[in-house]
């Protein structure tokens, strides 16, 4: 995913004022920085909530504002911090991300994101109903379940914006390894944290401040904005 001068108001409030970075495939990228700098705006743009009022946006060379909202959709696997679970089997829930998912897929993808063992303590397993979006889940749990469902669809991209935002911090790394390993097989992750401990997993961290970047830094390499 690139972003080259991309330029965004909500209302005319203008919130990114030229916004360059490349998001590679295979990578984490983390967008970090204070609270209101635009770092959801920049997620929600990639997946053409909205579109840019100036630059460039583009997902494997190609300008997302010549694809479908619903064709776009299906690059994309989203993760924020508040889940939604449905009223549904916890199988169901899962198989969301992907409509043909069959059975084996959803429990392999419950097993990737560290969802089985629960699951398996569940009077009724995979058929344990969901209540009241999630009234009998964990904060923890929801969010694995959520991380399932994004596993399931296998998209090329996964935006996650603040995945870990309610958890403690044991449960905010195990979420954190578990996006490290599903990425491994190709995806590219954006991650939006102001956790600085979770940002240095990233293999690249791009820093926004007021709608505009402040540091664009690789690991292994210096700073450079
Ligand atoms: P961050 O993710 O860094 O906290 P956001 O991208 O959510 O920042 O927000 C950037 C700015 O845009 C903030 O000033 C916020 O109030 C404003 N904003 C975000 N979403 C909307 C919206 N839907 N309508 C109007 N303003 C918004």
């Amino acid at each position: 995913i690139e972003f080259k001068d991309v330029h965004f108001s909500y209302n005319e409030e203008p919130v990114l004022a030229g916004v360059s970075f490349v998001a590679k495939q295979g990578e984490i990228t983390a967008l970090v920085g204070p609270s209101g700098s635009g770092k959801s705006t920049v997620s929600k743009l990639a997946a053409r909530f909205w579109d840019a009022d100036s630059g460039l946006i583009t997902l494997g060379g190609i300008d997302v504002k010549t694809v479908e909202p619903e064709v776009l959709l299906k690059n994309y696997a989203i993760v924020f911090q508040n889940v939604t679970l449905f009223d549904e089997s916890v199988m169901e829930n899962i198989r969301l991300g992907r409509s043909g998912a069959s059975d084996e897929d959803v429990r392999a993808a419950a097993k990737a994101a560290q969802c089985d063992e629960f699951i398996d303590r569940f009077e009724d397993g995979y058929n344990t109903y969901i209540e009241q979006g999630g009234s009998n889940v964990s904060g923890g749990q929801k969010q694995r379940l959520a991380i399932a469902r994004a596993i399931a669809a296998k998209p090329p991209v996964i935006l996650a914006d603040e995945p870990t935002g309610n958890l403690d911090s044991a449960s905010s790394r195990e979420i954190m390894e578990i996006l490290k390993s599903m990425h491994r097989s190709g995806e590219t992750l954006i991650l939006i944290t102001h956790d600085r401990d979770i940002a240095q997993l990233a293999d690249r961290i791009v820093h926004i401040e007021d709608g505009k970047i402040v540091g664009d830094t690789r690991k292994g390499s210096d700073s450079y904005a």
